[in-house]
């Protein structure tokens, strides 16, 4: 009887799968989902958004995928430095790439700008229509024009196919703003739209220079963020009194070890660039230091090197931070959302 049962029970299930309009139903149901899957209330909700979009350093791993953080506050969303993989992130992320207002670039490592082209690419297909602007030091032109002329033919392929009504000339072409301080140790206000404003400030990432950390003012709140730098003075000024501070991260111990064993094993090479790397990075225990210095609220690792990919790796990543640190430590995850409600 059990079996009679449930054989009458697959054939309704499959008469019913082969009938069309249900399968339609289906279908068009995942579709809707897909399609209406970003989030736009975060645009004007009055809040202050951020978004770890990527939030591993350069060195490949499964768990991130290099720089990339999102503010989002009145009507604005900025991206800030986008590494690859970042826009395929931030679009799984559900954030409303269509009403990007600007990138802004820290300095132009690779694994801060790769995915440059394809925020621009990426943006105009979700609907953007206004530039894309791209903020950034001294250089940011040579970077903008380089990944315009390499998406060259692709963007007439795109206007010749779907029409300039859809890829319209004026939204395909991103324009570089190049940011200069006019005094070195000042932070400089460069963005003032709707209430949120950003400035950027020098840091330390010497032979890469200039190099810029920005910090974010919005209703009352501010987040601050590094960039790469080594521990300098100039970074706890203008870290000051920061809700969020978003600061990278190299645990040299965990490098100096990597560096070793790669020498004692004739990775000259490996070892060679690790043992380079130290020399330009904060490491989180000196974040730390940073963020108690500068009164900052929540301390929150991105660019984190080398990858953390299990739990004895976070803790010896995260060892001794909270010796020197009151406030709330948080290593860094893409994906992590932080939301900061007005105060004014
Ligand atoms: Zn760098
Ligand atoms: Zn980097």
């Amino acid at each position: 009887m059990y079996r009679f049962r449930l054989f009458i029970l697959l054939l309704l299930t499959l008469s019913l799968f082969s009938c069309g309009s249900i399968r339609n139903h289906i279908l068009e149901r995942q579709i809707e989902k897909g399609l209406s899957r970003i989030d736009y209330d975060m645009l004007n909700d009055g809040k202050l958004h951020v978004v770890m979009v990527g939030t591993s350093g350069p060195m490949h791993n499964t768990e991130r995928m290099p720089s990339c953080t999102a503010i989002i506050a009145g009507g604005e969303l900025i991206l800030i430095d986008v590494g690859s993989g970042t826009v395929r992130n931030a679009d799984l992320q559900n954030l409303p790439l269509k009403n990007i207002s600007a990138l802004f670039i820290t300095h132009f490592h690779s694994d801060h700008i790769s995915d440059l082209g394809e925020l621009n690419f990426f943006s105009q297909a979700m609907g953007r229509e206004k530039t894309l602007e791209v903020y950034g030091p001294e250089g940011v032109q040579d970077v903008v024009d380089g990944y315009h002329l390499a998406y060259k033919h692709d963007t007439a392929y795109r206007i010749a196919h779907h029409g300039e009504d859809i890829f319209a000339a004026r939204a395909s072409v991103p324009v570089a703003r190049t940011v200069r301080l006019k005094n070195p140790d000042d932070a400089e206000l460069f963005f003032d739209r709707n209430g949120l404003k950003a400035y950027a400030f020098r840091v330390d990432h010497s032979p890469a220079t200039p190099a810029y950390g920005y910090r974010f003012e919005y209703n009352g709140n501010v987040v601050v963020l590094s960039g790469d730098t080594k521990k300098i003075d100039n970074l706890v000024k203008h870290a000051k009194d920061a809700d969020i501070f978003i600061c990278e991260g190299l645990r040299m111990e965990l490098v100096e070890r990597l560096s070793a064993y790669a020498g004692t094993t004739r990775r000259s090479r490996i070892a060679k660039i690790t043992t380079d790397i130290l020399d330009y990075h904060i490491d989180p225990v000196d974040a730390g230091r940073v963020a108690q210095e500068a009164k900052a609220g929540k301390l929150v690792f991105n660019h984190i090197v080398p990858p953390v990919t299990n739990s004895f790796v976070r803790r010896m990543y995260l060892d001794g931070i909270d010796d020197v640190y009151d406030g709330e430590i948080v290593l860094g995850e893409d994906g992590m959302r932080f939301t900061l409600e007005p105060k004014n």
